[in-house]
């Protein structure tokens, strides 16, 4: 064995391991002196080309063999290219194991005409674009079979017959049909199955693109063990993916070339309508008036890069008219092409030169410049020419104008953030807001993590306005905006909520968090020059809340309103956060759930709550829970309330349901329970709160929701009072105050 190239990659990183050198054995094999006589030189193939050799003197014509060669060629170059590249590998692999010639000899023949059955198979089904159906795939299995039949017909050795007949055979003794498994199969087989499928993933096939090196690489390890010889797997694995590159790029280039089309039509009479009669003269009419009519623009470009070609659409698109163009030489200058970056596009990057140096095809986004319009995006696709010797011709370029499709797209954009942005501050605009809000509330409730609102208002800005100019007032509107959006956090959003009001909504952001937030806005802003304002500075005032359970956006929303309005009360410049939050409250798992009372009256919810809060703070509370559930009083007493909610607030489950107004009535007292401690009697620190609800009225809806609303109403209630719920048997009566 030779020893491994380091400059050549691997087709795995086995580390440094085996590799198996230029894979054409030394002496002239029978299969060069095969190909030889078929007019196809095997070393010129390999190298690239530049060696060509004759056929040996002595290369004795090997009768059917080639005469089947042909045929395959006839039937399908692309199925004679894929045995030739086969056989070629395999030549160079059974070189690398050492295999003497006479092992070797049929296992190249094998390689070569493996899939010679295929002349049995008809050109619907081997050009079939899409899966075979049960019956094709009978045809095409049976072909497999046929390949051996035809070589046993053929007097070909016996060997050749059975690596042929064996091929499909997996290594485990799986494949019906072919009882042989592991060593049993002959190496030939194993080799060549190892060899045809990596070929046939590698290379673009009707039903399928091509795989890379590696992914084709990754297939055979994975089969390696039932479909294929693990051993060999590992060996195929370190062969050079440059050399198996190579192979593939001469093969396909330079080695066979695909046979002109009346040669097969003579043998079988074949009608390929279409490329046969692309040699009738009126053809050339009906070309020049497909290409004439096209809206794309199309340009040929010889292999000196001399323009040939330059069609309607071409002189539409760029203004430039054929006669003038038409035998100069080809540059990307000439269109001003520029890469999808802006980047001017030079010879190296050059679609066309690419085509016509490697053969390659390219489908690129780029801009040229266009009539009557500055730039124009194009799709460009540079297709290779080559004759039938598979040596290049040149290159066609279609660019298609992209330019439709590209200001629809900016079109959508900017009708997009039209919608969402507020024109002045490029922040959210309100609509934006309120989407995002329920959206944001909706999910953090059921991913029961904390979020939070903060939302602020400059201070005196009206007499900013009055004094330095509504121009100054928009730059402090645009400066505050600028502050808060440079504060978010990936999932945050900032929003202009109206006039010189903002609001930031905090994701997986707690009470504490947000306040801490906020005063840091707060503080930046109060310490930032306001160039409009002659380098003085403004402050604003802060409302900051965390979602707590039975919010909705709209509770959550005038709690932070209530804050704001709270700060301002407070003397501005400061922060103000309201609300117990989701921790220090009862979980949204478990809501205030309350019993709900069955029959007779029409109450749907009776509970129980006791707070450590005296009862001059626990009336504050139900002052902020009333007005941001925009409740109305019906009664009030010393120690009861009694509210109308009209529910609007709190979420509907469907679309179609209506807002219920909730009737809660609220008794209010100290806990009568004596408390123990150290066998000391001590008096109540808590406050009771008895609540009933019920719908205001008792039309016929379904109870589910009136419950679900019931239950909602009353875990908000719950929150802002920062209560626990009593356990319905420890209940003790209360003394109540009125
Ligand atoms: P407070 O501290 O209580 O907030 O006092 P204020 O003067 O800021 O009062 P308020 O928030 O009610 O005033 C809002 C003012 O903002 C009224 C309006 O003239 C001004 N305003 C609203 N939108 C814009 C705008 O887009 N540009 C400018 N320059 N001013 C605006
Ligand atoms: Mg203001
Ligand atoms: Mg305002």
């Amino acid at each position: 064995m030779t020893d491994t190239t380091d400059s050549q990659a691997s087709l795995f990183p086995l580390g440094s391991g085996l590799s198996l050198p230029a894979p054409l054995p030394q002496s002239i094999s029978p299969l060069a002196a095969l190909l030889a006589e078929l007019g196809l030189d095997m070393r010129a193939a390999a190298n690239g080309g530049a060696a060509e050799i004759a056929a040996p003197p002595d290369a004795a014509p090997r009768g059917a063999v080639s005469s089947l060669y042909v045929a395959l060629r006839c039937k399908s170059g692309r199925t004679a290219s894929h045995g030739l590249r086969v056989a070629l590998i395999v030549s160079g692999w059974a070189g690398e194991l050492d295999l003497p010639d006479h092992e070797r000899e049929p296992i190249e023949i094998a390689a070569l005409l493996h899939d010679v059955g295929i002349l049995g198979v008809p050109d619907e089904i081997l050009g079939k674009p899409g899966n075979l159906d049960p019956e094709e795939t009978r045809r095409m299995d049976q072909a497999r079979r046929m390949s051996a039949a035809i070589l046993r017909s053929a007097s070909a050795d016996s060997r050749v017959e059975e690596i042929v007949e064996h091929v499909p055979a997996w290594y485990d003794g799986s494949r019906p049909g072919y009882p042989l498994r592991g060593e049993a199969i002959p190496l030939g087989s194993r080799l060549i199955a190892i060899v045809e499928a990596f070929d046939a993933m590698i290379t673009e096939q009707v039903y399928r693109p091509a795989m890379s090196l590696e992914r084709a690489g990754i297939e055979l390890f994975r089969s390696a063990g039932t479909q294929f010889d693990p051993a060999l797997v590992r060996l195929f694995a370190r062969f050079p993916a440059s050399t198996l590159g190579c192979f593939r790029e001469n093969v396909s280039r330079r080695g066979i070339p695909p046979l002109a089309p009346e040669i097969p039509n003579s043998y079988w009479a074949l009608t390929d309508c279409s490329s046969c009669s692309g040699d009738r003269p009126e053809m050339r009419f009906f070309k020049d008036r497909l290409l004439d009519n096209m809206h794309d623009a199309v340009v040929f470009i010889d292999a000196s890069l001399r323009i040939l070609r330059w069609n309607h659409g071409a002189e539409r698109l760029t203004g430039i008219a054929g006669a003038s163009i038409c035998d100069r030489l080809w540059a990307p200058g000439l269109l001003s092409m520029r890469s999808e970056k802006g980047d001017a596009i030079g010879a190296d990057e050059c679609p066309v030169n690419n085509a016509i140096v490697s053969g390659a095809h390219s489908l690129r986004r780029l801009s040229i410049a266009a009539r009557n319009r500055d730039r124009v995006s194009v799709d460009s696709h540079t297709i290779p020419v080559a004759d039938s010797a598979g040596t290049i011709l040149g290159a066609v370029l279609v660019l298609h104008d992209a330019s439709p499709e590209i200001s629809l797209q900016e079109r959508c954009q900017r009708l997009h953030a039209k919608a969402t942005r507020d024109p002045l501050t490029q922040v959210a605009n309100r609509a934006e807001f309120d989407r995002v809000f329920e959206q944001f509330v909706r999910t953090h409730r059921q991913q029961q993590v904390a979020c939070s609102l903060i939302i602020c208002d400059l201070d005196y800005f009206k007499s900013i306005n009055d004094t330095f100019g509504h121009q100054a007032g928009d730059e402090v509107i645009k400066s505050l905006a600028t502050l808060l959006a440079s504060s978010c956090r990936p999932g945050d959003l900032v929003a202009r909520y109206g006039g010189e009001e903002f609001v930031l909504l905090c994701a997986d952001c707690g009470n504490g968090a947000s306040a801490r937030r906020a005063d840091q806005i707060r503080g930046r802003l109060a310490q930032t020059p306001q160039p409009s304002l002659g380098g003085r500075s403004v402050t604003a005032s802060f409302g900051v809340t965390e979602i707590q359970p039975g919010d909705t956006a709209e509770t959550m929303l005038r709690r932070a309103d209530r804050g704001l309005l709270i700060a301002k009360e407070k003397g501005r410049n400061t922060v103000v956060q309201l609300g117990a939050g989701a921790r220090t409250a009862q979980s949204d798992q478990e809501p205030a759930a309350g019993r709900l009372v069955d029959g007779g009256t029409a109450v749907c919810l009776s509970t129980s709550f006791a707070t450590p809060m005296p009862p001059a703070v626990v009336r504050e509370k139900l002052a902020g829970f009333i007005a941001d559930h925009q409740a109305q009083v019906v009664d009030r007493g010393e120690a009861h309330l009694t509210l109308v909610v009209a529910n609007s607030s709190l979420p509907l489950r469907r679309r179609g349901d209506r807002c219920i107004p909730l009737v809660v009535a609220l008794r209010m007292g100290a806990d009568a329970e004596p408390r123990q401690r150290g066998g000391e009697s001590r008096p109540a620190a808590e406050t009771r709160i008895e609540v009933t609800v019920r719908p205001r009225s008792n039309r016929d809806r379904r109870r589910s929701v009136v419950e679900d609303a019931a239950r909602q109403l009353a875990a908000s209630l719950q929150s802002y009072l920062g209560a626990r719920e009593i356990p319905c048997l420890r209940r003790a009566p209360i003394p109540w105050a009125e």
